[in-house]
């Protein structure tokens, strides 16, 4: 089954899907293209609405009844194109090993690949148990929206799901053992307008929410053995006129986020933050509630089938082992795993100049990836069989 593998067909598809523009918001077009290639394929294509035109897609394939359920999963979405571009960012220029364009290496090469293993799978029907779906999602890269709506659908029925994101398990990109989480909050301390020539009149919300803020600088954050200790930033704060006039502000609104670590849940944090604008009596009356994004942090165990499958596979193609790593960052797999509670292993290709101009994947490591996703996809849904 190996040998139909075809990396040119990956590099073709890769290509086509390098020439679509997908920044954050406008997925739709290499939705329908990734739409097209799979109905191509023969498979029912079912899209999701998200948002506005944004739409989902995913394709499930019942091999039998029983049987392990898996899903390759990735973004349609890249950031925006940035200054320094060398090449025209939307068509694929290769030079030597790397092939360059916004999105080759996050992430359009991970579904590329994806699609590729995805097609020889099915083809191969007959010989596989269980159940393989095949998903894109929108908004990775901003809200995590496509990745929340997805698991609405059926696909929250997995039992592992594998993201083609640019991680390719060496001492560089380790694979994820787990993440953190990232809690976003607002805080709006409401006071009281007065003339500002007599400020004993009114109630500052301005200067209650600098008391809040350095009180909040004194909380403590949980230590963590693996991932030690979480953070936060104060991303925003705005108060007082809107038009100059001379006033007590009445209103001022921060925006913190906060990192968190497995073991703090997103309630435990908020409630002690409240707790500082009770504690400490300021006049002004504070509101404090949690908004999007926030994300709930995970760990997974290296014993977890998908990772055992993976491990194996990957040590049949590189003769290595992979590395593994736990993250602060935030990825799809924190709605994937942490939220939904489906095993989940973030693999892709190496490259270079991740969020960057000049962004490329290096072709060679793609070769080694589309082996390495089917072997584990084969070790998962028929581990007792031996594959050519
Ligand atoms: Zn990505």
């Amino acid at each position: 089954m190996i040998n139909e593998l075809n990396l040119k067909n990956v590099i073709n598809n890769l290509s086509e899907m390098i020439a679509i523009d997908s920044t954050t918001g406008k997925e739709q077009k290499l939705a329908e293209w990734i739409t097209d290639y799979l109905i191509d394929l023969g498979v029912r294509v079912k899209l999701q609405k998200v948002a506005g035109k944004r739409q989902n897609i995913y394709t499930i394939c019942h091999f039998s009844d029983e049987g392990p359920f898996l899903t390759f999963n990735g973004h349609l979405d890249t950031i925006p194109v940035v200054d320094g571009w060398k090449t025209n960012p939307f068509q694929a220029e290769l030079h030597k090993d790397c092939l360059f364009g916004l999105g080759s290496w996050d992430m359009k090469s991970g579904l590329a690949a994806l699609l590729e293993v995805f097609r020889v799978l099915i083809s191969n029907g007959e010989a596989l148990k269980g159940t393989i779906a095949f998903s894109a999602v929108v908004d990775e890269e901003a809200y995590s929206l496509g990745a929340k709506a997805l698991m609405q659908t059926e696909i929250a029925n997995s039992d592992a799901i594998i993201i083609g994101e640019p991680w390719f398990g060496d001492k560089k990109r380790p694979i994820f053992s787990g993440s953190t989480g990232k809690l976003l909050y607002e805080v709006i301390a409401k006071g009281k307008a007065a003339h500002a020539f007599e400020p004993g009149k009114g109630i500052s919300a301005i200067d209650d929410m600098v008391k809040f803020l350095n009180k909040l600088e004194k909380l403590p954050f949980k230590n963590h053995s693996l991932f030690g200790k979480g953070n936060q930033c104060v991303l925003k704060v705005a108060g007082g006129f809107k038009q100059y006039s001379l006033l007590v502000p009445e209103e001022c609104t921060a925006i913190i986020n906060r990192l968190t670590v497995p073991g703090e849940s997103a309630e435990e944090v908020l409630d002690k933050i409240k707790t500082i604008a009770l504690d400490n009596r300021l006049p002004s009356r504070f509101k404090i509630r949690r908004i999007d994004p926030s994300y709930e942090p995970y760990i997974l165990s290296k014993e977890e089938p998908i990772f055992l499958k993976f491990i194996n596979a990957y040590q049949r193609v590189l003769h290595r082992l992979p590395n593994f790593a736990y993250h602060r960052m935030i990825t799809d797999a924190n709605i994937y795993t942490g939220l939904a509670r489906i095993p989940t292993l973030i693999f892709g290709p190496e490259g270079n100049s991740i969020h960057m101009a000049n962004e490329c994947v290096y072709l060679n490591s793609l070769k080694a990836v589309l082996k390495i996703y089917l072997l584990t996809a084969l070790n998962f849904l028929s581990p007792d069989t031996e594959f050519e």
